[in-house]
């Protein structure tokens, strides 16, 4: 029973995966790599039993605490973006939520750092991860405003919830050459932008619309 649902047999088929696998291909994702995460990480796993039916649809579900997982489209897109240039040694991610990029993103790079401000959604994120046995990952309870700058520089940082604009200090923590990627914006409609980190500051890409929770200050135990 345990090793069926691990593997995801039944609604989680192989064949459902593949389905969303191609679903993404077809809007432009081309990455791989990071398509076989999306086909090999059981996303069933990291929402409520009820959900689980819906796991593989292109939509972002509810996780409990007004949160969501996000949509896997928008994990590809990010994902992708932070790798385009080549590899990625150590990532900081704000917004663990239930881990599922998290999960996305760790076996393609050397160490993930993951910041949330929900107890809760922290713990029940951190089980998942371990019974998936992703290992290279350092997860903590804190305000991801402030980022981790005892970790700092970091190759990559990901926000998976929306500033109104970028905390000066991310940028701080982030090496020259380095990618930020995140969305922007104060209402429920953002813009995804990739900034890259020079020599000479900063540049911006836009990589289109997109709709996240918001990033908030404090914490909730
Ligand atoms: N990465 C998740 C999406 C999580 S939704 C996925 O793969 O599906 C965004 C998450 O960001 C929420 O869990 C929310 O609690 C968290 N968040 C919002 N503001 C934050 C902050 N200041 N620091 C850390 N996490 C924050």
């Amino acid at each position: 029973m345990e090793d069926s649902r691990l593997s995801g047999i039944g609604m989680t088929s192989a064949r459902t995966r593949e389905r969303l696998v191609l679903r993404l291909k077809e809007q432009g994702i081309s990455n791989e790599r990071v398509l076989d995460r999306i086909r090999n990480v059981p996303r069933h796993l990291f929402v409520d039993e009820a959900l689980s039916s819906r796991a593989y649809e292109d939509t972002a579900l509810p996780i409990g605490f007004g949160q969501t997982i996000s949509q896997p489209y928008i994990v590809a897109l990010m994902t992708e973006a932070l790798l385009a240039a080549g590899p990625v040694d150590k990532v900081l991610e704000i917004g663990t939520g239930c881990g599922y990029q998290t999960a996305v993103l760790a076996i393609l790079v050397q160490e993930i750092f993951s910041i949330e401000r929900i107890g809760p959604l922290l713990a029940r994120a951190r089980r998942t991860l371990r019974e998936l046995k992703i290992r290279n990952l350092h997860l903590r309870l804190d305000d991801g405003y402030l980022g981790w700058a005892a970790r700092a520089p970091f190759d990559g940082i990901l926000l998976t919830a929306a500033p109104p604009d970028v905390p000066a200090q991310l940028f701080d923590q982030l090496r020259t050459g380095g990618r930020l990627i995140a969305p922007i914006g104060a209402e429920s409609k953002q813009e995804l932008v990739r900034y890259t980190k020079t020599e000479q500051g900063v540049s911006r890409e836009s990589l289109g619309a997109v709709s996240f929770v918001p990033l908030l200050s404090g914490l909730q135990r």
